[in-house]
């Protein structure tokens, strides 16, 4: 929450104290560019004993509250029928209006279920922006992905409020050149993922509905990430601004004929799930959960998890809780664009992104200035961060780089973990390393899985650049940690 300060200072407040605590280790520089070599150069490989911020990703990583743990002690561990099946679908009902649930694993296993039942081999899904797990399962299906986005959304320093908005022409031009019947289903994602946690403002998702119905298509919500566009709405769109959040969250269900999530991020617990009215989609998706999730009254779930995303999910309809997030975000994101470093703006949800291209200048784009930038905030600072680039990508058939449209690294920003002098230290760290870029090279690839070699590929650095930075670190920093 923002409050004024007498001393003017303009910092986020917390909400909340923190009643349960788990000790961090923060390992001496050089002990830090052992693990990371160990590691492959990739910060998905990284043992987490070895990281003292541990910034990857805001999946199932958010912390409970009190509530949350409590209401973990009531869980009804019956196979079938269970009540704690029964309070979920009726908070559920309550919040979003709808009335039918089938609770899954996780976010992707919903999209599984949605893709095989909706999408036709040819058949294009239409979408605000894709994230990675979405557009696999619709290609799986023999379908493909076309992102409908506004121009603004690629700029990474932005006026743009909406830049999770849809292109609301380019969509209509599209269905009309595909014809309505090659399209499954139109897709929109709440708090864009991809291009750094970008909302959608309410009256976009109003208009995306509109020509779903003049073209008799499905709107598909994605609101995995539905906690932090509430919070933006709530701020940034004029006419929802005296609004609760349980009015706003209700008014954007009503435009989708299905929902779905994950509870990895909305919920601050572990699952999955997807609701909608109506009966058909319902009962043409219900086997699929009992073939691949589990009986239909868990999906794949525990249900001491199943009572935490009850409990999370009434909890993100407090705008205290909700703003933390984002709040955070922003204030790590200023801090670090008033030290000169290039961040993505406006600050979204999600985490904070740092533009690897500008930050490398002297890093070519096939030495991947993302990931080098990664392992490099960890040599500074301990905080381990995710590389969003060309490394994320893979090579084409004949084995040439495909490169990434952004180079950039994400910090996530778990829901509720952090406190603001661990914001502060990530902000002091990156911000050295930032006037000493030029220290830092670039990678090649030692190991190279084919698909999806971000999570397990490992890399070595092309010179004995991050010996020389931890040089410099001990030069700068003293025996300072
Ligand atoms: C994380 C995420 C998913 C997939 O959810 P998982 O629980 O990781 O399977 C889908 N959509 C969005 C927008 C996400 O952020």
């Amino acid at each position: 929450m923002s409050i004024t300060f007498y001393s003017g200072e303009n910092i986020p407040l917390e909400m909340h104290k923190v009643r349960i605590v788990q000790k961090l280790n923060l390992p001496p520089v050089e002990d830090r560019v052992a693990a990371i070599r160990e590691a492959g150069f990739n910060t998905f490989l990284l043992k987490n004993e070895d990281v003292y911020m541990d910034m990857l990703t805001d999946s199932g990583v958010n912390a409970m509250s009190d509530r949350q743990q409590a209401s973990m002690l009531e869980a009804d561990d019956s196979y079938a029928g269970s009540a704690t099946f029964t309070r979920l679908s009726n908070k559920l009902t309550e919040l979003f209006g709808t009335k039918y649930f089938l609770p899954t694993h996780q976010g992707r296993a919903c999209e599984n279920i949605i893709s095989q039942v909706l999408v036709k081999p040819g058949q294009t899904v239409p979408m605000n922006y894709h994230f990675t797990t979405s557009k696999a399962h619709i290609t799986v299906n023999g379908g493909t992905v076309e992102e409908v986005f506004k121009d603004e959304a690629l700029n990474l320093n932005s006026e743009d409020l909406f830049k999770g908005n849809m292109d609301i022409e380019k969509l209509t031009t599209l269905i009309e050149e595909r014809g309505a019947e090659n399209i499954a289903f139109v897709r929109v994602e709440s708090g864009t993922n991809l291009i750094g946690g970008q909302p959608h403002s309410v009256e976009n998702l109003k208009e995306v509905r509109a020509v779903c119905d003049k073209y008799n298509l499905k709107l598909v919500y994605d609101i995995s990430l539905l906690a932090d566009n509430l919070y933006f709405i709530k701020q940034r769109e004029d006419a929802y601004k005296e609004k609760s959040i349980r009015e706003i969250t209700r008014e954007l269900a009503d435009q989708a004929h299905i929902l779905y999530f994950s509870a990895r991020k909305l919920g601050f617990a572990r699952g999955g799930g997807i609701i909608t009215n109506s009966e058909e989609d319902y009962l043409a998706m219900r086997e699929f959960i009992t073939l691949y999730e589990g009986f239909l009254t868990y999906g794949g779930m525990s249900v001491r998890e199943m009572e935490a995303i009850t409990v999370g999910l009434d909890e993100t309809m407090d705008e205290q809780y909700i703003s933390q997030g984002p709040e955070f975000i922003k204030f790590m994101s200023d801090e670090l664009q008033k030290k000169g470093v290039p961040v993505v703006l406006p600050a979204g949800g999600l985490g904070c992104h740092i533009d690897a291209s500008k930050f490398l200048e002297h890093v070519r784009q096939t030495d991947y200035p993302a990931g080098a930038l990664a392992a490099a905030i960890y040599i500074a600072s301990g905080a381990r961060g995710m590389e969003r680039g060309t490394m994320s990508e893979q090579r084409d058939e004949n084995g040439v780089e495909t490169l990434a449209h952004m180079e950039l690294v994400r910090m996530a920003m778990p829901r509720r973990v952090f406190t603001l002098s661990q914001v502060k230290y990530a902000v002091d760290r990156i911000a050295w390393l930032y006037d000493n870029r030029e220290l830092i090279g670039g990678m090649e690839f030692v190991e190279e899985p084919k698909v999806l070699r971000f999570f397990f590929g490992k890399l070595e650095a092309k010179t004995d650049w991050p010996e020389q930075l931890a040089a410099k670190f001990r030069a700068d920093f003293g025996d300072s940690l």
